[in-house]
């Protein structure tokens, strides 16, 4: 699982919401994590397409680029996640691999160029197409914001479902791949707006949603990963991201290959190590 924004912050519940009791799923889940360095030696505040980039590729993308960049990627960017990415790359190890976020969208394989982030790029490239609306009302897709409360605006009539309902749908996905990835984002976007109520339902979904995938690690062979791409929601006192390390969640079979990890780039090889000696 990729949440974008989420950093390791302090100890203060005024600044880190993290901190304080209200998400002790995700506060212990935090505490126990091998945190990431995000920033790669690369000046500035680390960015979402470069940082995605680096951790599912796992190449410096900041340093190849030149920079962090934000948001989706520049045609040289997209070019090395096209031919790098972890999808790409368990591909020419036999295994199968599966995006499981929806699209809402009539048409799996057009997505607009100015909407392709990094996970669409890899999908899109490697798998020929994304999960769309027949997928998303048959519970055979997972909506980026789990419960599809933000789907409504956008023409959605369907009804709100649970955490643990989108759960069970991204663990039933999860049976039929070697691997699986399921992205949210809206961590970035609550942390970006300062929006308290945003904050609070993005961190509310996740303290229900992640426990229950998290319990996939539970099965012999099984492993269950999260990670991040930047800091963010760990500190409401500013809109940016921040510096913080990241954290990265490793539970179950081939969990140990990860404890050597000091950095995103680190993640995909680790990821492929994993997968070799199983
Ligand atoms: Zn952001």
């Amino acid at each position: 699982m990729f949440v974008d924004g989420l950093g390791i912050g302090g100890t203060d519940p005024a600044v880190n919401p993290l901190a304080g009791d209200r998400y002790p799923q995700l506060k212990k889940l935090i505490a126990d994590a091998i945190p990431l360095d995000a920033c790669l030696g690369v000046e500035g505040l680390p960015q979402s397409a470069t940082g995605q980039a680096a951790l599912l590729t796992g190449i410096n993308a900041p340093e190849i680029m030149g920079r962090h960049i934000e948001g989706f990627p520049p045609p040289a960017l997209k070019k090395l996640i096209q031919h790098e990415n972890i999808f790409a790359k368990l591909n020419r190890l036999g295994k199968t691999s599966t995006f499981a976020n929806a699209y809402w969208i009539d048409d799996p394989h057009r997505i607009p160029l100015r909407r392709q982030s990094v996970t669409t790029v890899m999908t899109l490239s490697v798998l020929g197409g994304v999960r769309h609306k027949n997928e998303l009302l048959s519970g055979k897709a997972v909506n980026h914001d789990i419960t599809r409360w933000t789907m409504h605006t956008r023409g959605y009539t369907g009804e709100l479902i649970s955490p643990e309902t989108a759960a069970a749908h991204l663990l039933n996905i999860a049976r039929d791949f070697d691997f699986t990835l399921f992205e949210y984002f809206l961590t970035d976007h609550a942390g970006h707006s300062g929006n308290t109520e945003l904050i609070e339902t993005s961190l509310g979904d996740l303290e229900r949603f992640i426990p229950e995938i998290a319990a996939f690690s539970e099965k012999p062979n099984h492993l269950f990963l999260l990670c991040s791409d930047h800091g963010n929601i760990e500190n409401i006192g500013i809109f940016t991201h921040t510096r913080n390390p990241v954290p990265l969640v490793a539970l179950g079979t081939g969990s140990e290959t990860f404890r050597s990890c000091t950095k995103l780039t680190d993640v995909s090889p680790a990821i492929l190590k994993a997968f070799k000696s199983c």
